[in-house]
Parts: C-alpha cells; sequence; structure tokens
C-alpha cells in the first residue's frame, strides 16, 4: 500500500492531490446537504390535488433511491490511507481558519461579504465583461488621442452590447461634455470616465430598483413568455427570501401544463417553502385566491405567483391578468403587490420587446433578467431602464438555486467594466 501511494505521489504534484481531496469533501458534504433538506421538506408542504401529491411522493422515492445509490457508491470507493491523512489535515486547517474567523470583526467580515458578493457577480457577468470592457481596451489603445473617431468606435462598442441605439447615444453624448470639461488627452483615462457616466445613466430615471418586502405581507406576480426563467427564478428568491427568515408560499398560477406544476413544487422542495397547486387545466385566478387564503391564515410574508407566459395572444393575456389583478385587490388589497417581468438576457432586443408588451398588459413593477451568465449581451439593462423605465430588480448568473442576485447600477457597471 505504501509503494502505491509512493509512486502516485511522484507522479501527481501536490496541489493535484489536494484539489481531489478538497473535491472530494466538497461532493460529500453536498450529498448530505442535499438529504437532509428533502427530509426537512415533506412535513411542511401543502399540496391540494392528490394526484400530485402522489407524483410528487413518487418523484420524491426515485430521487432519494438515486442518492442512496449515489451515496453507495462514494462510500464504497477505497480511500487511500495516506488521502484519509491528507483529509484529516484539511479537517484541522479549516477549523483553524474558522478560528481566524471568529475573530474577524462585524467590519472585517462584511468587506469579506462584499469581495464575495462581487466576485460572484463578476464571475456572472464575465462574458459581457469580455465583450464590453476588452473592446473598449481595444479601442483605447489604438489611439494617441482622443479625437471624434475614437468616440465613434467606442459608440459602435456599446451598441454591439445591446446597450441600444437611444442610450448609446445619450451615454456617448455626456462622455463627449465631460472628455471637454475635464480636458482628458490621454484614451486610456476614458474609461473610467466611461464607466462613471454609464452609472449615472442608470440611476438617472430615479428607479426603485430595491427589491426588499420589509414593511408588508407581499404578493408576487411573475410574467413573462416561455421559457425565460419565470418559475427557476421564483425558486431562488424563494430561497432567497426564506434564508432572510421569511414565511414564503409559493403558488402554482401557470395551470396550462401540469409540467409546469410539477416544476415548481420541485423547486418548493428545494428552497423548503409552501406550495398551493390545482391540476393543470383550473383557473389561474382561482389559484391564486386559495393561495391568497393560505397566506393570510398563515401570515405568510410573501406569496410568489408563477403565471403561465402566453403572448401568442395579447387580448387573451390582458384578460386572465386583468382577472388576477380584480381577485388580488378584492381580496387581498392589505398586501403589497409586485408584478416582476422575467425577460432572458440571451435574447438581447426581443427581451425589450417583450418587456414593452408586458408593461402595457401587466402594470410591471420591475424586471428580472436571466441567463446573463451564458450571454455578452448585459448591455441590455439600459433600453430597459432608460428607454421602458422599468426598474431591473434582479440577474440570474446561473441555473442553481443560489445564482439570483439583487441587481445593483454601480456593482453591475464595475463587474462590467472596470
Ligand atoms: P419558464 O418557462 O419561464 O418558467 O422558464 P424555466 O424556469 O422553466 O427556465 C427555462 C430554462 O432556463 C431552464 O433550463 C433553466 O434552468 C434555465 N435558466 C433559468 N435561469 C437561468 C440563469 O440565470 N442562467 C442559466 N444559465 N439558465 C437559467
Ligand atoms: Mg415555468
Amino acid at each position: 500500500m505504501l509503494d502505491k501511494f509512493f509512486d502516485l505521489f511522484k507522479k501527481k504534484e501536490d496541489k493535484e492531490i489536494e484539489e481531489e481531496v478538497l473535491e472530494e469533501v466538497q461532493e460529500n458534504e453536498e450529498q448530505t446537504d442535499l438529504t437532509k433538506s428533502e427530509e426537512d421538506n415533506s412535513s411542511e408542504n401543502i399540496i391540494v390535488e392528490d394526484k400530485i401529491e402522489e407524483e410528487i411522493v413518487e418523484d420524491d422515492i426515485e430521487d432519494s433511491i438515486k442518492k442512496e445509490n449515489k451515496t453507495e457508491e462514494i462510500e464504497e470507493e477505497p480511500l487511500l490511507e495516506e488521502t484519509a491523512e491528507e483529509i484529516i489535515k484539511e479537517d484541522i486547517d479549516n477549523k483553524d481558519e474558522e478560528l481566524i474567523e471568529d475573530n474577524l470583526t462585524e467590519e472585517e467580515k462584511e468587506v469579506e461579504e462584499k469581495q464575495g458578493f462581487f466576485a460572484k457577480l463578476k464571475n456572472g457577468l464575465l462574458k459581457t465583461r469580455d465583450n464590453i470592457s476588452s473592446k473598449i481596451d481595444q479601442v483605447l489603445a489604438s489611439y494617441r488621442t482622443v479625437d471624434e473617431e475614437l468616440f465613434e468606435d467606442l459608440e459602435e462598442t456599446l451598441v454591439s452590447a445591446d446597450i441600444g441605439i437611444q442610450p448609446t447615444m445619450e451615454i456617448m453624448d455626456e462622455l463627449r461634455d465631460r472628455v471637454k470639461l475635464k480636458k482628458i488627452e490621454n484614451p486610456a483615462d476614458v474609461k473610467a470616465e466611461l464607466a462613471s457616466v454609464m452609472k449615472e445613466k442608470l440611476k438617472s430615471k430615479n428607479l426603485d430598483n430595491t427589491f426588499n418586502f420589509d414593511d408588508k405581507p407581499t404578493i408576487l406576480l411573475v410574467v413573462g413568455v416561455n421559457g425565460v426563467g419565470k418559475t427557476t427564478t421564483i425558486g431562488k428568491i424563494a430561497h432567497q427570501q426564506k434564508e432572510k427568515g421569511k414565511k414564503v408560499t409559493l403558488v402554482a398560477a401557470d395551470t396550462f401544463r401540469a409540467a409546469a406544476i410539477e416544476q415548481l413544487t420541485e423547486w418548493a422542495n428545494r428552497a423548503n417553502v409552501d406550495i398551493i397547486a390545482h391540476s393543470e387545466g383550473s383557473d389561474p385566478a382561482a389559484v391564486i385566491y386559495d393561495g391568497i387564503s393560505s397566506a393570510k391564515s398563515k401570515n405568510t410574508d410573501i406569496l410568489i405567483c408563477d403565471t403561465a407566459g402566453r403572448l401568442h395572444n395579447k387580448k387573451n393575456l390582458m384578460n386572465e391578468l386583468n382577472k388576477i389583478h380584480r381577485v388580488i385587490e378584492r381580496e387581498y388589497p392589505e398586501a403589497r403587490k409586485e408584478v416582476l417581468l422575467v425577460v432572458d438576457g440571451t435574447t438581447g432586443q426581443n427581451a425589450i420587446f417583450q418587456a414593452k408588451e408586458f408593461k402595457e398588459a401587466a402594470g410591471l413593477t420591475g424586471v428580472a433578467i436571466t441567463k446573463l451568465d451564458g450571454t455578452a449581451k448585459g448591455g441590455v439593462v439600459f433600453p430597459l431602464q432608460l428607454e421602458l423605465g422599468l426598474p431591473v430588480k434582479l440577474i440570474g448568473v446561473g441555473e442553481q438555486i443560489d445564482n439570483l442576485m439583487e441587481f445593483n447600477s454601480d456593482n453591475f457597471i464595475d463587474a462590467i467594466i472596470n
């Protein structure tokens, strides 16, 4: 055994082994976490329809069988004695780190948290950052002086990142004025000025970007066309709000397909929150009615309603949404009503078109842009805020439950430009 280890050790670099062990430990931890949260869920969730309940139970059983098998597989893998020693060493190191962390002041912890948040944001926006920031660098590096041609090249860069023609014009006019006023002559100094103008532009409409429901019980209607990420975003919001200590209930008002109800139920399980659901094809307004009754009797802080995303007929959409609004106004006047439009960031100008349509039909209070991790078109934030006056409240930067971030214009620009 020892010989085997030395052979292995010679072949691999120290670092590689450490990484492997770390991955293995993390995998084991994730496994335990998953199993734990599955157990926690079962007692709390309400499923109205028996049929759905049965399906979910079946799914749960299937899931847990799969998970058990996986855990067994992991346990069966023989650990090298020496690898086990590494794990123990790793554990001791971690404990040391915990101790050090305990000694951090509140301020230091806050700084660390902020750094963690920013790193995550930067990572999520990597493609947009690559697109905008490196193109700006290229443009600036190719000029010796700041002249009109440089401005034109910059303008093109902004338009290509889906910032939109009108917002780009506004940004460039302001940038030209500032460069003149501050007598900026070195092209390299233009970048910081541009970032600053972009931040101001995003704030110029005084939109409320906060996603905060501390003051009253809230009913959040989530709307948008199929496939943009509504259900996923709802799962992520539920998780975030639950972590903040809020009592959250989901309402499966996308009754168009049975799969939509199942998908939301899965997210309710993952986030460990309650869900109200009826069967496929039932009236969305009736499910929301039941959701409101439940929220009132259980003092729910946030009721989040999934809706069907059918835009093929605007009149239908309007009728359906109007009916829902009427039910909310009649049954839950004391609640704060938020209508969040979800758009898919990878669709660029199409997202703007959808936002226009829904703005008219749905009385939107904010937008969530999803899939920004997979696109260089993050500039779509500008037309949404500047042309349509819709505050971006959330951005989705991945498929996992914690890949949702509250939008802040300064952080956003820092993450894509600096
Ligand atoms: P819905 O039809 O609007 O409810 O959309 P879904 O929530 O079912 O999502 C459609 C697809 O988009 C799913 O495969 C999600 O995993 C994916 N998705 C949603 N949000 C994000 C995101 O922020 N990043 C990535 N990469 N994928 C996402
Ligand atoms: Mg859905």
